[in-house]
């Protein structure tokens, strides 16, 4: 059967230079001589260390616990001796440190003790436990939690449970890879995932420029006894945006400012997928995931990471770069960000370690005024006025951003790849982005004090109240006329509220 296929708006077509890192298989990566383990991978709170420096752990150990409900724990990603919590750099836009576990490797790479779950037959809420406890998030970018994805709530069910397999970013290959060599390990993960959100169909979206990957994931479809479709869609970025997937797919909208869940359709990573499974039906962690290095390297090539190896040894695994190193990204150069350090691990989040020549990325030219040619209007599958955004960004007119949609906007660069003027849009949009989340936070802290304010006044009130009505209520008890009584209850009352007023 052909499936039958829809468009967004916009898109380009980037160089892709994937074919470089997909000529060997996945390697595994060797154990390095020390690990660096974010507490913090995961949207949400960072998880809560648990070890102690010294201490002795295995692999898949529990080493931060989760802290709060949107929260994943860390696992230590081999055996070891816990040397330091401490700040390290980690991989952020902001470049700053976060706080680390650092693990030395005893080279053993012992597990603790593990097992298989029977997820048949555990009750939802408990196999969603499972989930969390095995650190499970998303691995297509945004890291969400998966177990809290896979809740379907008051809707009982999501009908569609939809695997992407886009991977529309250049140089990226990790999920090609990983489709060509576990497409039946991809395909257990979402037989979990269907079971929790009760969905009628599973549908795999990938881009037609990864050929094996579609006859490796239809052979396991074939075999598998779920109902599920591989799609193959055409190569246009950002064909792999959830919203565009869903709509090359399904050919329904998420509304702005709404989830994909409101159209009754729960998009995850192959990736993730595979995670699923190996939590699951292995009772692994994550403690591991797929790590594209390529770009300037001596061969570029996928590798199966140890969660907080770092970036620099990773590179090492390549061979010399043949020209001189000018930056590395992670992730892709769409939407990729800038790694300053190189001893920054590698996070759940790491789909890609770019690294940069100055050939293979020339400086851009200085960015010149906006001409108003509407080029990036054209090309943005968000439907947005990117040129509209940036003037509002520009002039701190946040308020305009918001009411153009600023939050719809998925960052994926195609206006600023577009723009005969050079000008860099997407970093005037997260500059704007987060200047409003930080006003939102402040918002936010001032709310609760005058809350807490408020509360504090009335309980006072309350208590200076009931004291003066004892206190009436006890001069009542002597004998005297009703005007007497009412007298002396509105003299303790008066007396109350001008102690009151003079102590505060
Ligand atoms: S593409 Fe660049 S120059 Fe053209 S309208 Fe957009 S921001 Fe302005
Ligand atoms: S970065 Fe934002 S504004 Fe620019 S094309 Fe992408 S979605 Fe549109």
């Amino acid at each position: 059967m052909t499936d039958r296929l829809h468009t967004f708006h916009g898109g380009i077509h980037p160089e892709e230079h994937k074919t470089l890192s997909t000529t060997h298989p996945i390697a595994q990566a060797p154990i390095p001589a020390r690990l660096i383990v974010p507490v913090r991978q995961h949207i949400g709170e960072p998880a809560r260390p648990c070890v102690s420096i010294g201490e002795k752990v295995r692999k898949g150990q529990i080493i931060a616990q989760a802290d709060g409900y949107v929260s994943l724990p860390a696992h230590a990603p081999t055996s070891g001796i816990v040397t330091a919590i401490a700040p390290h750099p980690v991989p952020h836009p902001s470049g700053l440190s976060d706080l680390c576990i650092h693990i030395e490797p005893d080279g053993q790479d012992i597990w603790i003790e593990h097992s298989a779950s029977d997820y048949q037959s555990m009750h939802p809420s408990t196999l969603r436990n499972l989930l969390r406890d095995m650190g499970i998030a998303g691995l297509g970018g945004a890291v969400f939690p998966t177990f809290a994805k896979l809740n379907p709530g008051k809707a009982v069910k999501i009908p569609t449970l939809l695997l992407n397999g886009g991977e529309c970013e250049p140089w990226i290959t990790c999920d090609d890879m990983v489709m060509r060599e576990r497409a039946d390990d991809i395909l257990r993960g979402a037989a979990i995932m269907r079971h929790l959100l009760q969905s009628d169909e599973i549908l795999v979206g990938i881009e037609d420029n990864k050929p094996q990957a579609i006859a490796a994931m239809r052979t396991a479809a074939q075999q598998s006894d779920i109902p599920v479709r591989i799609i193959s869609i055409p190569t246009l970025y950002p064909s792999g945006g959830a919203k565009q997937l869903i709509k090359i797919i399904t050919g329904r909208e998420v509304p702005s400012g709404g989830r994909s869940t409101d159209i009754g359709v729960a998009t995850f990573n192959v990736g993730t997928a595979l995670a699923v499974h190996r939590a699951v039906n292995l009772g692994e962690p994550m403690v591991s995931r797929v790590v594209t290095v390529t770009g300037n390297v001596g061969q570029a090539q996928n590798f199966d990471v140890m969660i907080g190896t770092p970036m620099q040894d990773l590179i090492a695994l390549t061979g010399l770069p043949p020209e001189p190193v000018s930056g590395v990204i992670m992730g892709g150069p769409m939407m990729g960000i800038k790694i300053t350090d190189l001893h920054a691990p590698a996070v759940k989040a790491t789909n890609c370690i770019l690294v940069k020549s100055g050939t293979m990325f020339p400086s851009p030219p200085p960015a010149m005024e906006c001409i108003r040619c509407t080029r990036c209007a054209e090309v943005c599958p968000a439907e947005l006025q990117p040129q509209a955004l940036y003037w509002f960004a520009r002039s701190k007119h946040f308020d305009k951003a918001r009411e153009y949609a600023l939050f719809d906007c998925i960052e994926c660069g195609c206006c600023s790849y577009v723009c005969p003027s050079h000008i860099p849009l997407v970093q005037y949009y997260r500059f704007a982005k987060s200047e409003i989340a930080a006003t939102e936070a402040n918002e936010r802290a001032s709310n609760l004090a005058r809350q807490r304010h408020d509360a504090r006044t009335a309980r006072l009130e309350r208590e200076a109240r009931e004291r003066a009505e004892r206190l009436a209520q006890k001069s009542a008890a002597k004998p005297a006329g009703d005007e007497a009584k009412q007298a002396a209850i509105d003299a303790a009352i008066a007396r109350a509220q001008t102690q009151k007023t003079t102590s505060e």
